[in-house]
């Protein structure tokens, strides 16, 4: 049986299913968990079962606030100065902005949301606690990646230069030159521009005659804690990542525009998965300066915590590209097969879809 070697206070990968859906059939169902494992047929020949194991595994009737206290853990090192980046990845119609935004009614509220309302929260605390002493501030950015172009998501999609933002080097750290920062001193404030800035979204998206599920989307909230006595300030940024879904479109697109975003869309996602696996190993370089996401997250740079949410669509439909995205994952992760005698050779071969790179060893096993 595999399981996850440690360490897994750093980087934490999880699964988590949708459910079945609308038009969508039960008997179509691939995708099955078994506690840490997510258990799936091979498409080519249903009688073999491929198995991945996770950190954590949450089945279809998981709801949104069992998902954020999963992520929940991460506040304490945000409120240390660390920074946090929590990703959603997945097909387009997984469930990742479902986790990330979700809806408006309570219940449904995703981790974004959430988050904001624990930062508050612990920020009131910490200054009844300290009396007065210490202070919170938070400031956000939200900005999206399309085609390797940073754009700013408080502007006006028609105020865009198609060029996007640029990025400078200041003292190690990549910035975005000129991408906007709100303080947001209250919850209200925080909804208000979040809307505003999702509208912004989607009308970009069709201005570019595109899809949102085609760029990433991210969300940055810097939390200043200082302390008023001594001017001392603990600065840590935790950055939430709605990533540009991770379907093979050149199977399905073949007109040129849908080929660019495709090919830049599986070089960040190659590239992040890269990062991920080189801080899951605790190795030193971490190739972070390798796509524009992860050089401007400083992906790996500021000890924090790393979330990575897969999300998995249940059905047959999403087959191909669920096994595509559990590979992914499994590149993301050290795993240690603790089988006597050794466990056979690994069987899955390249996709062909999603990601390009060199070939790697693929890690789903048989059973
Ligand atoms: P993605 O952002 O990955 O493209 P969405 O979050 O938009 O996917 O989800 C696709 C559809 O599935 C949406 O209608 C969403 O409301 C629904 N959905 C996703 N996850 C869940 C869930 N856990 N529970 C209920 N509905 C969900
Ligand atoms: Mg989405």
């Amino acid at each position: 049986m595999a399981s996850l070697s440690a360490p897994l206070d750093k980087v934490r990968i999880i699964a988590r299913i949708r459910p079945v859906l609308g038009s969508e059939r039960e008997m179509d169902i691939v995708v099955k968990n078994d506690s840490n494992l997510v258990i799936m047929p091979n498409p080519k020949n249903e009688k073999e079962t491929f198995t991945f194991p996770f950190h954590a595994v949450y089945p279809m009737e998981s709801d949104q606030a069992q998902i954020f206290a999963e992520v929940s853990p991460t506040l304490k090192h945000l409120f240390k100065g660390n920074d946090v980046t929590i990703f959603a990845y997945g097909v387009t119609g997984s469930g990742k902005t479902h986790t990330m935004k979700g809806n408006k009614a309570p219940a449904e509220r995703g981790i974004i949301p959430r988050l904001l309302t624990a930062i508050y929260r612990r920020g009131k605390e910490l200054e009844k606690k300290s009396n007065g002493e210490m202070s919170m501030c938070a400031i956000m950015s939200y900005y999206e990646i399309y085609n390797d172009k940073v754009f700013d998501l408080f502007e006006a999609p028609n105020k865009r230069t198609l060029a996007g933002l640029p990025l400078r080097e200041q003292h190690g750290k990549t910035h975005v030159v000129g991408l906007t920062e709100k303080e947001i001193s209250t919850l209200k404030d925080f909804e208000t521009l979040y809307d505003m800035a999702n509208n912004n979204r989607s009308t970009s998206a069709t201005m570019l005659n595109s899809n949102s599920s085609r760029s990433h989307a991210i969300i940055c909230v810097r939390v200043e804690i200082k302390n008023n006595e001594t001017g001392e300030t603990k600065i840590g940024t935790v950055s939430c990542i709605d990533l540009a879904g991770s379907e093979d479109n050149r199977r399905t697109a073949n007109d040129k525009e849908r080929m660019v975003e495709s090919a830049s869309i599986n070089k960040s996602l190659f590239v992040l998965s890269q990062c991920v696996e080189a801080m899951q190993k605790k190795q030193n370089r971490i190739p972070y300066r390798e796509s524009k996401m992860t050089r401007i997250l400083s992906l790996g740079q500021n000890n924090g915590m790393t979330v990575m949410i897969l999300n998995l669509a249940p059905t047959k439909k999403f087959h191909q590209d669920t096994l595509s995205a559990l590979n992914f994952a499994n590149r993301a992760k050290q795993i240690e097969v603790k089988n006597d005698p050794p466990p056979p050779p690994p069987v899955l071969k390249p996709l062909g879809g999603g990601i390009t790179g060199p070939p790697r060893r693929e890690f789903g096993t048989t059973k």
